[in-house]
């Protein structure tokens, strides 16, 4: 169908500005707005419902006429900045999520201006990706051989993990033939992170044949149950191929014995993955270090840039120790992505090559900026805060009798809870649904053996000594609120 409107001639259909200066001032403005926003983001209550109206609005049609950018910026500042998840704030301790940092957000703009694709070709910001999969590598202690990728995070991280090691176990023909009547099985510790069965799922295995090691009193991969497993599994015959140790938990941060894992794995044969999406941070502090010890014997690493590494969503990392794993697991030959020696279509091998994505933004440029900006010491002293911010929420914990800790907190996540002799799950998780709509501290909830924890996760770089005091002040007074309510 001809277009109702053709454009002006010599305008052609171009999306540029006819005067780049509106542009430049509501640039300007935008990124005063922005920075006032993160540096104001205290003030601010941490989470607010989106109002229906609103939420309406943000389920309308696509308009036919052009509102222009004027009006497309008043409406995010009206329906969008007010109602986002508020992990930027300091007392946002759900779940696990970073707080972000100014340099990644001036980076994102410097990446958006470029505009560059990383999937492949010989350009500087593929240089940029390798080098920060460099100092990953080296931080974590993986040899030169290692390779990697930035990636949306560690659910596709843990993914491309099981892929290799699936490639591994079968050989180059898996690629071609799928599984065939290979019964291949996996381990991981019951509190792995549920992107570990969904992988297996994705990856055509299936996610009951992810075997559940159950855990030790620290909540750590039970290595005893594990080696029955293993020989449990090749008595009944089938392939084990692949253990997959996590460095934090969600739960409850428990960090597995990496070191004994990876003998246990080598011991078999089997592929070493450690899912450390917050925890790999740990190696950027000289004092918490020990913890992840054996993380450099691994196979391959799966972390979160955009966790405890402060760095804008998203932004996650694979890493495996010898790069040629990724080659053998993803590489293809086609004829339109052709490799040469010289000329734009150099610089081989791709990220194109070494993963599953073709069309790949700049998220390392953001990482870059973060990493270069702080370097690892600073980067390392956060963690070391978040984890001293834990400390003190156990201290509270452990000094007032109304309240009582479900598990050890040896890392940065705290599960804790009000006592309670009618009903502690049901006063605990109204607690935190109340204190997430006030607006005051937005932790989450878990289940530790079948107990409701209200978890406080601290991965935010923001978080003060105050913050821990407030968090526990609301929620002993939400506690004796609520009560008041059902009593009264
Ligand atoms: C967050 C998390 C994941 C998933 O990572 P995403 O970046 O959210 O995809 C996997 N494992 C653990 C331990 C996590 O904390």
């Amino acid at each position: 169908m001809p277009a109702a409107h053709p454009p002006a001639p010599g305008r052609a259909a171009s999306l540029d500005p006819e005067s780049w200066d509106e542009v430049r001032a509501l640039g300007h403005r935008m990124l005063d707005d922005m920075i006032d926003y993160v540096a104001g983001i205290r003030e601010r209550p941490v989470w607010q419902p989106l109002p229906d109206g609103l939420r309406a609005e943000l389920r309308a049609h696509l308009p036919d006429e052009p509102v222009g950018i004027e009006a497309a910026y008043a409406d995010f500042r009206r329906l969008v900045e007010p109602y986002a998840t508020g992990n930027t704030h300091p007392r946002f301790l759900g779940w696990v999520h970073g707080g972000g940092n100014p340099a990644a957000m001036l980076g994102e703009i410097l990446a958006a201006g470029l505009n560059a694709n990383l999937g492949g070709r010989d350009h500087a910001p593929i240089e940029v990706e390798r080098q920060v999969v460099r100092w990953a590598a080296s931080a974590l202690g993986l040899p030169e051989t290692a390779g990697g990728l930035i990636l949306t995070g560690s659910s596709m991280a843990n993914f491309i993990g099981v892929l290799c090691a699936r490639r591994r176990a079968l050989g180059a023909d898996v690629r071609r033939l799928g599984l065939g009547e290979a019964r291949l099985v996996a381990y991981a510790s019951e509190g792995a992170h549920a992107c570990l069965p969904r992988a297996m799922d994705m990856a055509g295995i299936g996610s009951d044949a992810l075997r559940r090691v159950p855990v030790t009193a620290d909540r750590r991969m039970d290595l005893a149950a594990l080696g029955r497993l293993i020989e449990a599994d090749l008595a009944a015959g089938f392939t084990p191929f692949l253990i997959a140790a996590t460095a934090g938990t969600v739960d409850s941060g428990a960090v597995d014995d990496l070191a004994a894992v990876a003998g246990i794995a080598r011991e078999h044969g089997l592929w070493f993955h450690v899912d450390g999406a917050f925890g790999a941070f740990v190696a950027l502090s000289q004092r918490l270090r020990p913890l992840v010890a054996g993380i450099s014997e691994a196979d391959s690493v799966a972390f979160d840039f955009h966790k405890w590494g402060q760095v804008q969503y998203d932004a996650g990392c694979v890493l495996v120790r010898n790069q040629q794993h990724l080659a053998d697991t993803f590489a293809q030959n086609v004829d339109y992505l052709q490799h040469e020696t010289r000329g734009l279509a150099g610089n081989a091998p791709w990220p194109c090559d070494l993963g599953p994505e073709l069309s790949r933004g700049f998220r390392a440029l953001k990482v870059w900026m973060t990493l270069k900006t702080y370097g690892a010491e600073g980067l390392g002293r956060v963690v070391e805060a978040c984890c001293d911010r834990a400390r003190e929420l156990v201290a509270r914990v452990d000094a007032d009798p109304r309240l009582e800790l479900l598990a050890p907190a040896p890392l940065n996540v705290v599960c804790f809870r009000v006592r309670d002799e009618h009903d502690a799950d049901t006063l605990n998780h109204d607690i935190v649904v109340a204190l997430q709509e006030s607006g005051i501290a937005a932790p989450s909830t878990t289940r530790i053996g079948g107990r409701l924890a209200i978890r406080a996760a601290f991965v935010n770089h923001r978080t003060r000594p105050e913050d821990v005091d407030i968090l526990v002040d609301a929620v002993l007074s939400l506690a004796g609120a609520l009560r008041g309510a059902t009593t009264g």
